[in-house]
């Protein structure tokens, strides 16, 4: 078995249309500042809007800090007015991109097999996608099913190597935006079905390599609790990712906890 300590944290702040490239910048720097001590035991990994990315990879170089954007287009045909590809993604700076997130399907369309599109594409600009499962809103509750034909349709084509390039964000659309996250088995719950669906589907080795997060209304307050079970490997913030202070208590909190619940250091 793969050891828990190979799973580094990973934490997740989407800013979503938030964010002036002056806001943008002031905030790593007070990150920086207030997380300094932990910033190199957690991927910490900043997803601002499109227009903030560029400015973003002049500053982060040599922070710990590592640069995401929050969707791409399903094609790297330059006649897509509007739509920025995977690859200028990639040559912008960015190693990390979101694909699949709930404000994504519903106002814009997007759906299993289109997000499969976009895996695929994403990949080959040599870029990590984030892929963001769960259930919608009409479906909620933690469903095997449910989650299970998703992840089927959304790692279509995808093979061992492809899964482990990539961190699974476990967010019931739900979840998003509401005044607390699940509770902590809810999250376990789900970041363990979508564990066990990986290990079927590509082996128990290459699941205990991949790591899987949760997101939806999280706070510092609530941090600790979401981190407990081992299945857990970091947290996705939206609102809360967008205040430095906040985000940098919840970076903390994923550093201690997963310190002394999967023995990483
Ligand atoms: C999100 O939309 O990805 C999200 C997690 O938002 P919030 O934390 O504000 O619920």
């Amino acid at each position: 078995m793969a050891d828990l300590a190979e799973r580094k944290p990973l934490a997740l702040a989407n800013w979503k249309m938030a964010m002036t490239v002056a806001e943008s910048l002031a905030y790593v720097q007070e990150l920086r500042t207030l997380a300094a001590d932990v910033l190199d035991e957690v991927d910490v990994v900043i997803c601002p809007p499109f227009t903030a990315i560029w400015a973003l990879a002049q500053a982060l170089p040599g922070s710990h800090l590592e640069l995401g954007a929050q969707n791409q287009a399903a094609v790297n045909d330059p006649a897509y007015t509007g739509q920025v590809s995977a690859a200028l993604l990639a040559d912008a700076g960015c190693r990390w991109v979101m694909l699949g997130h709930w404000e994504v399907r519903r106002y814009q369309g997007d759906d299993d097999s289109l997000v499969n599109r976009k895996i695929h594409l994403a990949l080959q600009a040599g870029l990590h996608p984030i892929l963001l499962v769960g259930e919608s809103a009409q479906e909620y509750q933690p469903l095997e099913g449910v989650l299970a034909d998703r992840l089927e349709r959304l790692l279509a084509d995808c093979q061992p190597d492809d899964a482990e390039q990539m961190v699974f964000l476990y967010e019931p659309e739900a979840a998003i935006g509401a005044s607390g996250p699940l509770s902590p088995e809810g999250a376990a719950l789900g970041c363990g079905l979508i564990r066990n669906w990986l290990a079927t589907r590509f082996g128990h080795l290459t699941a205990q390599k991949i790591r899987i997060i949760y997101g939806g209304s999280v706070s510092p307050a609530h941090a600790a609790g979401l981190l407990a079970c081992p299945d857990v490997d970091g947290l996705g913030a939206g609102r809360k990712g967008r205040a430095p202070g906040s985000f940098a208590q919840i970076v903390r909190t994923i550093a201690q906890v997963k310190h002394s619940v999967n023995g990483f250091s």
